[in-house]
């Protein structure tokens, strides 16, 4: 792990051929930059139930923020400005005081347990020709088809709540065997149809909310000082950053660098006290401008004075992976559902991982292992427990016709845009409480 200090890199070098957890604690010991060694030994004791009681005692803590758990164990209050905020906001985009202490220690748990278990890579080109293209190739080889720009409008059912059918904004109809929802939460609450409404199944994803995020590009005229490696920025509005020209061989430049960045908490929903969103870009840059002068002094100024930007893309993703919040876990649906003939995945729903792409795969893949047993006449697992305090609501529910997507474009259906493809525009048309400046973001329903 590589963070940032004032223009310098500092590491924690898991070091190859020493097993796990010891080569976590070494990486740790042999920091000699961000913690003291009586901080170092002040963190461990609280991180010893991991490893002695494991996913139950990481589970239990979802109740927790980081702060809070911090706090409660006697941890030194520095390990939060020099750890957890990067830490937090690189896994969630939020900050600790908001984060449930059960995504912090999940990660944590990969890096005791697995000798691996920290590992970072960079794809070496653009996702659609490097990632998306070779599954595409591999699922039409085996007779399948791939339609992108297909959107679902309805999901129509039969009497018996069953799925009937799909309806699609072109008008078709799409009728199958079986239907899985890989679609994100907030989307998915708009689609669920009223003869769901109120199942418990579907009514605890009230609970769910994505996370606003926004995500640069910056081309500047020079080569700044990088490393081939995702870095933590320690910066109260930069979450982890990248420069392309360094680790990504499509785009790499030894005289000039493009730089990726994470600008996290970009909401009051998120722990900031701006809304970000609802900023213009030129608010947004040259407020990361500020931010990167900060870090690094001695080649980029606020007033693009020393680096100078030759160009910037500002990608805003409204509704991004669910807020881990305290106490969210229990809310995330099983990927069987009541329904005999519907699956949901996407990486919401209930899997060990994070809301991440690791979990959007482990989530696909148990959808799956739901519909093959179905096929073959095998009873799957049980459908998750509804949590108590969802049940307690109950009575308040009402049969309710679908909201429905308003608009059109990839924030309509849970992506991000930049505004030369109009993010404001579709914002207006889908999402129009994001872009009020200052404030609580409501939640979707
Ligand atoms: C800025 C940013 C940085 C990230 N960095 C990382 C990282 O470094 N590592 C990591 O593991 N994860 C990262 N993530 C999280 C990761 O991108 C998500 O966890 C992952 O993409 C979730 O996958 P998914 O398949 O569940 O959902 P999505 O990727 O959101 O896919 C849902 C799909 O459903 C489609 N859809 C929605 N509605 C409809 C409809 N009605 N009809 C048809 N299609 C529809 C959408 O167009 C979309 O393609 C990052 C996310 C963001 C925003």
């Amino acid at each position: 792990m590589v963070f940032v200090i004032l223009g310098e890199f500092t590491t924690f070098d898991f070091m190859p051929g020493i097993p796990a957890p010891f080569n976590f604690g070494l990486a740790i010991l042999s920091n000699q930059k961000m913690l003291t060694l009586w901080e170092k030994l002040q963190t461990a004791p609280p991180l010893l139930p991991m490893l002695v009681e494991g996913q139950p005692f990481i589970d239990a803590q979802d109740e927790l923020s980081v702060t809070d758990f911090m706090r409660k164990y006697g941890m030194p209050e520095r390990i939060n400005d020099e750890v957890f905020i990067a830490m937090a906001k690189a896994l969630d985009f939020i900050d600790p005081d908001k984060l449930s202490m059960t995504v912090v220690l999940t990660a944590m748990n990969r890096f005791l347990n697995e000798d691996d278990g920290l590992q970072m890579a960079f794809l070496d080109g653009n996702q659609p020709d490097r990632l998306c293209k070779p599954m595409v190739d591999y699922i039409e080889a085996r007779g399948g088809q791939v339609l992108t720009k297909a959107a679902v409008k309805e999901i129509v059912t039969n009497d018996d709540g069953s799925v009937k059918h799909l309806l699609m904004r072109s008008g078709e109809k799409i009728e199958a065997d079986e239907y899985i929802s890989a679609m994100p939460v907030d989307v998915m609450k708009r689609f669920v149809p009223k003869a769901w409404s109120t199942m418990p199944h579907f009514r605890q994803m009230d609970e769910l909310e994505g996370i606003p995020v926004i995500n640069i590009h910056m081309w500047f005229d020079k080569k700044l000082t990088s490393v081939d490696h995702l870095c933590f920025s320690r910066s109260p509005l930069l979450s982890v950053y990248a420069d392309m020209s360094t680790t990504c061989k499509e785009y790499y430049d030894e005289n000039k660098s493009m730089l990726e960045l994470v600008f996290a908490p970009c909401s009051p929903i998120a722990g900031g006290k701006t809304n970000w969103i609802g900023k213009s870009d030129e608010e947004i840059i040259d407020a990361t401008m500020g931010e990167l002068a900060r870090l690094f002094p001695t080649e980029i100024a606020q007033d693009g004075s020393k680096a100078k930007l030759l160009k910037y893309a500002v990608v805003r993703t409204p509704r991004s992976v669910y807020a881990a919040i305290p106490g969210r876990n229990k809310y995330r649906p099983s990927q069987k559902t009541p329904i005999p003939n519907f699956t949901l995945a996407g990486d919401w729903t209930s899997q060990k991982f994070l809301g991440s792409m690791e979990g959007a795969v482990l989530a696909g893949k148990l959808a799956a292992e739901v519909v093959a047993d179905r096929a073959v006449g095998i009873e799957s697992k049980p459908l998750k427990e509804i949590h108590q305090t969802v049940m307690a609501k109950s009575s308040t529910w009402k049969e309710a016709e679908p909201a429905g997507v308003k608009g059109d474009g990839p924030i309509a259906w849970g992506a991000g845009s930049d505004n030369n493809a109009g993010a404001r525009k579709q914002l207006a048309e889908s999402d129009p409480e994001q872009l009020v400046d200052t404030g609580a973001i409501p939640v979707l329903r």
